[in-house]
């Protein structure tokens, strides 16, 4: 067991007698400690973009520069402010999970348009990272599900990016939807990436959180994907798999309950 953090006080208690007050602040200190990690995370963050941008700044102020380069340190300042604006995006969009009560499943939506917009964006994500990809759509039909179609669309949408960053060029990804025997959906984004190692695995979903900081940077990354996606997931009474060998690609799956999926009669999808 690991050691447990105790704070102890002793109080006057009649007379001649003293009464010890122990309480058990192991989770609080826990809390805090979070809490100071993620401070200086997003400092960090923050901070490296603006130092570059601040160091263009300077240079645009003090050299006389031939057009052609100066568009392309405008350019390089335009790409660093999307990184922050993204991150604050990403932040935003956490805390707003974090503070809201868990959706009920009054909101019905059809599951196909959604992933059509992943796939919109998967392949602009590869048209912007100059790769060429496999992709495959494979969505289940006339499936419709229950919550937060925002939320649930980020959700698919983080996990088919990321195997679309992660995967080289010439790989293949492959994202299905399917309603299992017992009600449930599954989603999967199947990528035949790097592959990710065991002890990684389990703080996947931790914020800011990477195997490779500049790989992860390069293509955009800001490291609160996989804790927006874990979130959202719980939230919706779900669960996230990983499965994931190095050099064997990586298969992330969302599994959302049978309460919040419903499948259409045929006949209705012809309308
Ligand atoms: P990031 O913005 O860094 O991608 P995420 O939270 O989305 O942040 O993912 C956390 C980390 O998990 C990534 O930095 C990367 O190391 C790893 N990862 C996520 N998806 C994949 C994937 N499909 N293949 C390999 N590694 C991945």
């Amino acid at each position: 067991a690991r050691p447990r953090k105790l704070s102890v006080r002793l109080h006057p208690y009649g007379e001649g007698r003293l009464l010890l007050l122990a309480r058990d602040v192991t989770a609080v200190e826990q809390a805090e400690v979070m809490r100071r990690d993620f401070v200086a995370n997003v400092s960090h963050e923050i901070r490296t973009p603006l130092t570059v941008l601040a160091g263009f700044v300077e240079t645009l102020q003090t050299l006389e520069l031939p057009a052609d380069e100066r568009g392309r340190y405008l350019q390089m300042m335009a790409q660093q402010a999307q990184r922050m604006q993204t991150l604050v995006a990403d932040l935003l969009t956490l805390s707003r999970l974090e503070g809201s009560p868990l959706p009920g499943a009054g909101e019905w939506t059809a599951l196909a348009p959604l992933l059509g917009q992943c796939e919109q964006e998967a392949r602009s994500v590869a048209l912007a990272l100059g790769k060429t990809l496999d992709l495959h759509f494979e969505p289940a039909p006339g499936a419709r599900i229950g919550g937060v179609a925002s939320e649930l669309l980020s959700a698919f949408s983080n996990l088919v990016s990321n195997a679309v960053r992660y995967t080289p060029d010439g790989g293949s990804v492959t994202v299905g939807a399917r309603v299992l025997p017992g009600g449930r959906l599954e989603f999967t984004v199947r990528d035949t990436g790097p592959g990710i190692a065991a002890e990684h695995i389990p703080r996947l979903t931790e914020r800011f959180y990477r195997v490779d900081r500049s790989r992860s940077r390069e293509t955009g990354g800001t490291g609160l994907g996989l804790a927006i996606v874990k979130h959202v997931v719980q939230r919706h009474g779900g669960e996230l798999r990983i499965e994931s060998r190095p050099g064997a690609g990586s298969t992330f799956a969302i599994e959302l309950p049978a309460a919040r999926v419903r499948t259409e009669p045929a006949a209705a999808l012809q309308g």
